[in-house]
Order: structure tokens, then sequence, then C-alpha cells
């Protein structure tokens, strides 16, 4: 919740009414609590009693226990229930004697670092998403063919990548674009897999595909278009594989929260965060890599947070120094794009790195990692 508000209607409030809020949120705490839902509803000044009344009972029979306290200009009342219910709060709103409506909780609860206070961390086939190594999953855009996975993944393997990234479906702004190798590029990444040793993250386009994905791969990534198409996530979740959830290119952090929720709600665990840049009026770079995201996920919630810096801002040449600044910031892993020879890549050539560009990377993060505990 937020305490900033508290605070606020605290001064609000008389200094004889302060412990009354007070005990109505400490109360809120108490085990008996733990579970149940509360809001704080702030009534506009000069309400006259029937009008207080009246919300008083909407609360009631909205199945919540309502605790009134009187101020000098206001009158707040702080509510519990056992439900939890956004329409509650909308159905609240609609008085016109109300003037907010605050929910003390999170809307997205298993996600929170209310829920589960210390960070998360992922196994992705071996592999620990969260902890105090930075991962670096690192591959092409695409799946073009055997030589150019096969030449990839030994090369950022020998560099220090953890993961291998590389798409079999693609979500492709054209039809007329290539769509992936489908099935034959799963074969491929499994293939890179076995000589590497690096486990696979590959994105899951649709839910009849979720099975035939989740068998070739040890994460599945939901891309950017499909950030919040709730019923791919919950098939992506019911694999039981970690989950990478990008943001939307045009969704808030709250949202995108949200929809990581879907991933735990459906009893899988292992969520991680992706930020890989949003629509803004700046048109530099293809995106705009909100790094201030990472901070914000890392406050929230608990899950591993991944930085996408090569859709982030669509040009190599920075693709580098936003690395750095994720690692920076607080990112737990890295996703990047690199081909042996970017100019020739089917999909997304200008922000791909080259295989010795990667190699420098590595060795350009190991001390921003040292300088803030972390290792690479
Ligand atoms: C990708 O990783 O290649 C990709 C298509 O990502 P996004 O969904 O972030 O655009
Ligand atoms: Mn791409």
């Amino acid at each position: 919740m937020s305490w900033e508000f508290v605070d606020e209607l605290k001064q609000n409030l008389p200094s004889r009414r302060q412990p009354s809020l007070r005990l109505f949120l400490s109360q809120a705490r108490f085990p008996w609590c733990k579970n149940k839902t509360k809001m704080i509803v702030v009534l506009k000044s000069n309400v006259s009693p029937e009008e207080e009344n009246a919300v008083v009972e909407e609360i009631k029979k909205l199945g919540y226990r309502p605790h009134v306290m009187h101020g000098v200009a206001r009158t707040v009342i702080g509510a519990i229930g056992d439900e939890h219910s956004h329409r509650d709060l909308d159905v609240l709103n609609a008085w016109t004697q109300v003037e907010s409506v605050t929910p003390i909780q999170k809307r997205h609860k298993l996600v929170s670092r209310e829920a589960h206070p210390q960070n998360s961390t992922v196994n992705a086939g071996g592999v620990i998403v969260g902890g105090k190594k930075i991962q670096v999953m690192a591959g092409p855009c695409s799946v073009e063919s055997e030589e150019q996975l096969m030449k990839t993944a030994h090369a950022v393997k020998a560099a220090g990548a953890s993961m291998l990234r590389g798409g079999a479906f693609k979500p492709r702004t054209s039809p007329y674009e290539f769509q992936g190798l489908g099935e034959d590029g799963l074969k491929l990444l499994a293939k890179a897999r076995e000589e590497t040793g690096m486990p696979i993250v590959t994105e899951l386009l649709s839910q009849d595909q979720a099975e035939l994905v989740a068998e070739y791969s040890d994460m599945l990534q939901i891309g950017t278009r499909n950030a919040q198409n709730f019923q791919l996530i919950i098939a992506a979740a019911k694999t039981g594989k970690p989950v990478l959830l990008k943001r939307g290119m045009s969704m808030r952090i709250m949202e995108w929260l949200l929809a990581g929720e879907y991933v735990l709600a459906n009893r899988n665990a292992n969520l991680l965060f992706c930020e890989r840049g949003i629509r803004t009026f700046e048109d530099y770079t293809r995106n705009t890599l909100d790094l201030s995201a990472v901070a914000v996920v890392k406050a929230e919630s608990h899950c591993p947070i991944v930085v996408d810096p090569s859709q982030g801002c669509g040009k190599a040449s920075l693709v580098r120094s936003m690395c750095k600044g994720a690692v920076a910031v607080g990112a737990d892993a890295l996703l990047v794009e690199v081909h042996p020879n970017p100019t020739e890549a089917i999909s997304d050539a200008a922000q791909q790195i080259d295989l010795k560009g990667f190699a420098t990377l590595m060795n350009e993060l190991t001390p921003i990692a040292e300088s803030v505990g972390r290792e690479i």
C-alpha cells in the first residue's frame, strides 16, 4: 500500500483521531487480517450523516466491515473484507460523496514483495537466475540455419553466456517477412543445447504450441506483442517451464506486473520479467529502453528481472552501453541478440551484435557487475 498516502491522510485528521487510523492500519496487519482485503475510503468534505451512512451501508453490502473515523474536515472509512474484487473499488468510487478509494493490498498479490520479501530465483535447466551471478542469455534473433546457430552458440558460450536464445516461431509485424523455422528451429536449438550444455530460451506464439515449445526449451519467452494475451500466458504457465514475460511495448509497469500475476496464479512460481523498451515519441532508437522500470520492478516484486537492450534500442552500436546500464541498475540477467554476420541476418539485422562485439561486452561487464556486488 502507499504509506505516503496514509501519512497525508493522517495530516488531514485531527490529532485525537490519529490513533484511530493507526489502530485500523495496525489491525490490518494482524495475522487474522492477513488474507483479508482492506481499503480506505475517503469521503468528500461536508458530507451529511445520511450520505455517510449510505456509503457505510454500501461497504457492508459489498461484504466489508466498516471502521468509521471522523476528522475535522473529512471522514475516512477503513474497510476489511474477505473477498478481493477490483469491482468493489469502482462501485464505491461511483458514489458522488466519495473522494477516493485506496486498496491497502496490491492488486499484484503473488508477484509483490509483500507476498515474498526475499528475491526469488528461477532455475532454467540448471541456470539460476536471480542469484548473485548475472546470467547472460545470448544468441540470434531468429534461428536461421544449423551453421548460423551452432557458430553463435559455441562463440557466446566461450565468451561466458549461460543460456542460448533464438526464435523458432517469430512474431513478425508483416506477414510477408520470415516467420521462423518452426519446429525445425526448435530441433536445432535442442541440438545446440546438446553440444554446448546451454539451456534454451525461445518464444511461444500460440497456445496450441505450448507443449511442443516447452518440450524443446528450458524457458518460454512471451513476446511484447503477446504480453497481455492472458490465455497464452496461462498456457505457458501450465507447462511448468520458467516464463520470461516481456513488457508490452505500450504497457504500464502495473499492467505488466498484473500480467505476471497470471503465471503465479496458475501455480507456476518461475516467472521472470523482461524490460525490452517501450514506444515513446523518440524515434532515434527503435524503442526507449526504460531502465527505471528495472528499479521499480525490483522494488515491487521478488521475481527476477531481465533486460533486453537489443529490442530496447534497436541499434547494435548502443547495445553494449545499455547492457552496462542494465547491470548497474540491478538487472538479474541480460537477453542479447548476437549473430555471426549481422548484416546478413534475416530478422533484426540492425540490432544484432557480432561474435567479437559480444566477447568485448562480456569483458566490459565484469567490473560493473563487481561494483554492484554481483558477478558475471
Ligand atoms: C525477440 O526477442 O526477438 C523479440 C521478437 O522480442 P520482442 O517480443 O521484445 O519484440
Ligand atoms: Mn529480435
